[in-house]
């Protein structure tokens, strides 16, 4: 039904095309030069953006230097004749940059990125990749994305909308204060904030041009690249990319090198949907935030880590307690052994509210 409307459309817009060819074809060309000619907002750095270390032959994980806000790190799959970008990063400008660095590895064309999930942080350079590429997602990513969801929330609220004014105020009076031999490291930080700032004006969340609800399988050249949906976790829609042959599985956010964030997940569930990502047949992983793994001794950690989270707040919201006031009282400590950033009690208030909604019926 949908579809013939659309078609139907497209016939009409067709039509409307040919009568102005010319004036098209100029704005077409006008277009084109922005994308492929033009930096977009937030693309100002200076050096390089990302590392790119190579995991195993033509699989690279990318990780951010600084030089540039890019948020998550990316994961690069050069195939025989394209090449495929899991995770945007969090603007147009940083997925600009990796494109951009990209071409000192490979010559090979951008045909196919993949959204690990939803969030603003993996999703928000889709706005740069044009209809010669494939945008790869969850059902449920690209709902979320087509609703505008990844503007707004907790955690868009805390890193962007206040926390991004606040951190360059913060800055700014910083560098004031500063004697003047000491501000160069805060100049280079202000001057990233600001530049993620400009990233975000205008942006466009643009969600997956191809989705799947269960599970999608490329061959590309000689690489078979699995899609798979293993259940909810971070959110409602994970996917991990998982290449058989190389026995490698890139996990966006489901599963981290530290603890991953709670605050849109489904935390009764995801130490289930983690013994499926065990199942899979693989050594090497790499991860949305952090560095890359081997072996499966996190997926224990983190389960122990997520069943102890669940189970303290659920106590609390027993008991009545405000999920701001439970966040305070909840003692994690005892996984530091595996965790060493969790020395003192509490946590973000963000994951102790999402348990909350998922208590009460409100997990969407
Ligand atoms: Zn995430």
């Amino acid at each position: 039904m949908t579809h013939t409307v659309r078609r139907h459309r497209w016939i009409v817009l067709t039509l409307v095309a040919a009568a102005g060819l010319a004036a098209l074809v100029a704005v077409n060309s006008a277009r084109v030069q922005a994308q492929e000619g033009g930096r977009p907002a937030g693309s100002t750095y200076t050096g390089q953006a990302f590392t790119f270390t190579q995991v195993v032959p033509g699989v690279y994980h990318a990780v951010g230097t600084g030089a540039l806000a890019v948020g998550c790190n990316a994961s690069v799959i050069v195939n025989a004749d394209d090449v495929m970008v899991v995770d945007t990063n969090l603007s147009p400008g940083a997925a600009w940059a990796l494109r951009e660095e990209l071409k000192a590895l490979t010559p090979k064309p951008v045909r196919y990125v993949v959204n690990t999930h939803w969030h603003w942080d993996h999703a928000h350079g889709n706005q740069l990749y044009g209809p010669d590429v494939t945008v790869i997602g969850h059902e449920y990513t690209r709902a979320k994305l087509a609703a505008g969801d990844s503007m707004r929330g907790r955690s868009y609220e805390m890193f962007i909308t206040t926390g991004l004014p606040a951190r360059i105020a913060d800055l700014t009076v910083r560098i004031a204060a500063a004697p003047a031999a000491d501000t160069a490291a805060l100049e280079t930080q202000l001057a990233v904030a600001r530049t993620q700032l400009a990233g975000s004006m205008g942006l466009v969340p643009t969600p997956p041009t191809l989705t799947f609800t269960d599970h999608l399988t490329l061959t590309r050249g000689g690489r078979e690249i699995r899609l798979l949906y293993l259940g909810r976790a971070h959110t409602g829609g994970d996917i991990v990319v998982f290449l058989p042959k190389e026995r490698l599985v890139i996990t966006g956010d489901l599963l981290v090198e530290g603890t991953s964030y709670i605050g849109d997940g489904f935390t009764a569930e995801w130490p289930a949907t983690l013994e499926k990502l065990r199942a899979l047949d693989f050594d090497v992983t790499l991860p949305g935030h952090g560095r890359v793994f081997r072996g499966k001794a996190k997926i224990d950690h983190f389960q122990a880590y997520l069943r102890d989270f669940r189970q303290q707040a659920e106590a609390l919201h027993r008991a009545g307690v405000p999920a701001e006031a439970a966040a305070a009282k909840i003692d994690l400590r005892k996984h530091g052994v595996n965790y060493p950033a969790l020395t003192t009690p509490g946590v973000l208030w963000h994951g102790v509210a999402r348990v909350y909604e998922e208590l009460e019926g409100k997990a969407r």
